[in-house]
């Protein structure tokens, strides 16, 4: 039987950087505010993950920002230890750009943020329900919670999908504008190496043609004990081979990358992104679906298919909430 968790002010679903930012401002602004992720780790599209003595960032690979309050978070968090400067880019040319990591991986900028807030984790939202003057959000297990405001932060297919499933329609100009988003796919390899890779300093290369768009060397990066790469293969790839066996095409993607790797792979994993970045964003930094009580989607779908975008995005998800809640 499903069962009634107190009242909230504001329910986000989604702990990436999106929802992770728009909660500190909400709180910070004396609202009550609750996080669900389906994720057994915080951080969503900022994943790190351990083979042994390797580590591995196998989503975002670093943070960039041009953005003054952006760029404040991020100072923040590095004079707390959990990010730190990695390069200034790639391949011949730095380009002048400070390419921040985590520290010790990129799920620590998501620990960051997490502070203080109140989260639940293995929460799988099934359906966003519109009550009288508030909305319930009902969970896989038949858990209900109820607040007079939600931000949904998942992928855009993903949010429209709960909307369907609890009945809420959108006005059709704005659910054809949300239903044309679509994401790149990104089959991601975490290697195990013999040997520190061939990958010159500081630690990446972003291949211009075959099957990867990016290849790092995780110890060069600073954040693996043990030598190990990330591959990402690009959305071609990613999507003709999206149905194969994994490790199979891990191997073919290793494979793609031998003049970088250069020594034996131990072992390796596969991890598969469907909705890796948005091919689209949309012409607002957030969606106000409806405003009263307010109804708001956000993420990097918004103002720009990175971790600064989806930041951003968070920020405007807070104003649009605070201004929409004030007059309702
Ligand atoms: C392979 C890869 C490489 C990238 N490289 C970079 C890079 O180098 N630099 C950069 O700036 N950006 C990069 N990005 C993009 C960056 O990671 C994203 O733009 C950003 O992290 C998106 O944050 P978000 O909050 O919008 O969404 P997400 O991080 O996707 O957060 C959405 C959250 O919603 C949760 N969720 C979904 N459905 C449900 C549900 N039904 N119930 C409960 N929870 C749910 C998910 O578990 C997830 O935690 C990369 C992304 C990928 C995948």
């Amino acid at each position: 039987m499903p069962s009634n968790e107190s009242m909230t002010d504001v329910l986000i679903i989604g702990t990436g950087v999106s929802g992770l930012i728009a909660a500190r401002e909400l709180q910070r602004a004396g609202l009550r505010v609750l996080l669900l992720d389906k994720g057994k780790g915080l951080g969503g599209r900022l994943a790190s993950r351990r083979i042994g003595a390797a580590t591995f960032d196998h989503g975002a690979q670093f943070i960039t920002t041009r953005d003054a309050r952006f760029a404040e978070i991020l100072k923040e968090a590095a004079k707390a230890g959990n990010m730190t400067e990695w390069c200034q880019g790639f391949n011949a040319a730095a380009d002048g750009h400070t390419r921040w990591r985590g520290q010790p991986a990129m799920t620590a900028f998501a620990k960051h943020l997490a502070k203080d807030l109140a989260i639940q984790m293995e929460t799988q939202v099934s359906a966003v329900k519109q009550a009288d003057n508030s909305y319930t959000i009902e969970t896989s297990t038949g858990t209900i919670y109820s607040a007079s405001a939600v931000l949904l932060t998942p992928p855009v297919p993903q949010s429209l999908a709960l909307l369907e499933a609890g009945g809420i329609h959108l006005e059709s100009t704005m659910h054809t504008r949300l239903a044309a988003i679509q994401y790149e796919r990104c089959i991601a390899v975490m290697a195990v190496l013999k040997q520190p890779s061939l990958i010159p300093p500081p630690g990446a290369v972003l291949p211009t043609s075959g099957p990867v768009s990016w290849i790092a060397d995780n110890q060069l990066k600073g954040i693996s004990a043990d030598p190990s790469v990330t591959i990402h293969a690009n959305h071609e790839f990613s999507l003709a081979h999206w149905d194969e066996d994994r490790m199979l095409s891990g191997q073919k993607l290793i494979d793609a990358c031998q003049e970088w790797i250069g020594t034996e792979v131990l072992s390796y994993q596969v991890h598969g992104w469907r909705y890796s970045k948005p091919m689209q964003v949309d012409e607002q930094p957030c969606a106000l679906l409806q405003s009263n009580p307010p109804l708001v989607m956000a993420g990097d779908a918004f103002a720009g298919p990175r971790v600064e975008g989806a930041a951003l995005s968070g920020f405007a998800a807070a104003e649009t909430i605070l201004t929409h809640l004030s007059q309702s």
